[in-house]
């Protein structure tokens, strides 16, 4: 039997067994974990506080035969704001779903749970415009699955910025104002591009700290999601819980 300690987040829950729980624990170093929470629907059981979706913990895990248990789990944020607010509450779960569905079993870069944890807190303390987070995540992740999008100039002709520009979904591509066919793509205003650059290239620890017009956060979440869309070649139904509650 092998034990370990870790940091990690709850992204998904299911019920097993009279009082147990199955959590999928998103960890720094060790991917997804799926780990047995034994007693943990007991409300006075040690496991219970930390075995809640989107629950932040130092976790203690013991793992025999390929079997996980979460043995301990001292929780350090459980993002409590989050559940007053319907919009939020459905991001956070599309953003759970986003990993869970895209993260392969053993994937292990670190970054993932920072994105996720900072996700998690600039929404729950209102730090960043939901739109925004929403954008960062998306465009970040399709870059940390190996889908960063070639916006650093004209796909065409080279060109850095032109007042207008062109971001193709499906490629990532993005076209000058000269290049670019409005027919066939969305035109965008160069601040666009300059935030998904920003986001694609930026350090991590910058990586949500653009300004961006208010009325313009919405025309790049819609980019970012169709571009996130198109690397998980689907759409995930949460969206439209997520739309539904900004409308
Ligand atoms: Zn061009």
């Amino acid at each position: 039997m092998e034990k370990f300690n870790t940091d990690g987040v709850v992204i998904k829950t299911s019920v097993t067994g009279e009082s147990d729980l199955i959590v999928f624990v998103l960890t720094r170093n060790r991917g997804i974990i799926r780990a047995f929470a034994k007693g943990a629907r007991g409300t006075k059981n040690k496991l219970h506080g930390g075995s809640s979706v989107f629950a932040y913990c130092d976790f203690s895990f013991s793992e025999k035969n390929g079997v996980y248990h979460v043995t301990e789990a001292v929780v350090k944020d459980l993002f409590f704001e989050l559940r007053s607010d319907l919009a939020k509450m459905s991001l956070a779960q599309y953003f759970c779903e986003v990993l869970l569905k895209s993260l392969q079993e053993g994937e292990v870069e670190p970054e993932y749970l920072l994105l996720m944890l900072r996700a998690l807190y600039n929404m729950s303390k209102n730090k960043k415009p939901v739109l925004q987070i929403k954008a960062v995540f998306e465009l970040r992740v399709s870059s940390l699955l190996g889908y960063a999008p070639p916006i650093h100039a004209c796909a065409q002709c080279g060109a850095f910025r032109t007042d207008r520009m062109f971001f193709n979904c499906l490629t990532g591509d993005v076209f000058c104002e000269n290049c670019g066919n409005p027919n066939e793509l969305p035109v965008v205003a160069f601040s666009v591009i300059a935030a998904m650059r920003h986001i694609v290239f930026s350090e991590f620890d910058q990586v949500f700290a653009f300004q961006l017009n208010p009325e313009l956060l919405a025309p790049l979440t819609r980019l970012t999601e169709r571009y996130l869309q198109n690397c998980l070649q689907q759409r995930l139904h949460l969206l439209d819980f997520f739309w539904a509650a900004m409308n």
